[in-house]
């Protein structure tokens, strides 16, 4: 089956609504250093399509429950650099909207911007991952997605096509992108809801961390040892994580956009992932 239950990986800390998720390809290549697909997918900085995934999820289609929800895609990206000439997320879209699928879109691409015609009929949330508005931390931290400004740009264009979107501030790290949130979040004014989620490290993504910024993770790794250890993840310490989430939630809620926060143990409003924009 392509279609399959979110599995949070088994976080006791998720509080998304059940939903079901699809990967549209196996691997992202964005290659973000903070990754934590890396820790259960092999090679998973290598694109690889699937099998026959168009015809084998029409089948699925056919007899999947339209009450609920399709996220595309939590173990991938749905716009690796590869799309732009394939067009298989785009032949997905396409497979939704004939069988009325309600569809929660997260990317980290400006690409989607080809497919708003096709996203416009749905019904669909479109939402982006931004880290940070700094072009020069945003390429060491994701070397190969498009830059944030396109990818705010984009969605600008899926909010003025009458689209729901929302943005992700995912990960905040201490110290770096923490450090220009207000400047983030001055660029996505204009959504309509924001999850953020503090950096949290499996030991792959640690030693990436180590490796690009070992004065960065000087400071940051002594704050880790301190903190906890979450099914397999290090957590900051969760007196600062509250009050960096205190901070965020105050700064979003400031600007009208309602809040959400992913694995965190805190509160989340109207929903944490954002499923709440998705039409009925
Ligand atoms: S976009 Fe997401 S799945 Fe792709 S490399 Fe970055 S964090 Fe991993």
């Amino acid at each position: 089956m392509y279609i399959r239950p979110f599995d949070p990986w088994k976080s006791k800390l998720c509080t998304c609504p059940f939903k079901y998720t699809l990967n549209v390809y196996t691997g992202c290549d964005h290659a973000c250093v903070y990754c934590y697909i890396t820790s259960y997918i092999p090679n998973a900085f290598k694109v690889r399509t699937k099998k026959a995934l168009l015809p084998k999820l029409e089948g699925e289609l056919r007899k999947f429950d339209k009450r609920f929800i399709i996220a595309l895609s939590y173990s991938s990206d749905p716009y690796p650099t590869v799309e732009r000439k394939l067009g298989i997320t785009r032949k997905v879209l396409q497979l939704f909207k004939r069988y009325d699928v309600r569809c929660l879109l997260l990317t980290k691409s400006d690409v989607f911007e080809r497919d708003i015609d096709v996203l416009s009929e749905l019904k669909c949330a479109v939402g982006i991952t931004v880290t940070t508005i700094d072009e020069t931390k945003a390429r060491l931290l994701e070397p190969n997605a498009p830059l944030p400004k396109a990818r705010i740009r984009a969605l600008k264009k899926a909010e003025e096509a009458g689209i729901p979107v929302y943005a992700r501030i995912d990960p905040i790290i201490p110290f770096y992108t923490w450090e220009d949130f207000e400047e983030t979040l001055d660029a996505l004014d204009f959504v309509s809801h924001i999850t953020v989620s503090t950096l949290k490290l499996r030991p792959d993504s640690k030693k990436r961390m180590f490796a690009k910024f070992p004065e960065l993770m000087g400071k940051l790794w002594p704050l880790y040892e301190r903190g906890e250890r979450i099914g397999g993840y290090y957590y900051l310490p969760r007196e600062l994580r509250f009050k960096i989430l205190r901070e965020a939630e105050e700064k979003i809620l400031g600007r009208g956009i309602t809040f959400g926060s992913c694995r965190e143990g805190y509160r989340s409003f109207p929903s944490c992932d954002g499923s709440h924009l998705v039409p009925r």
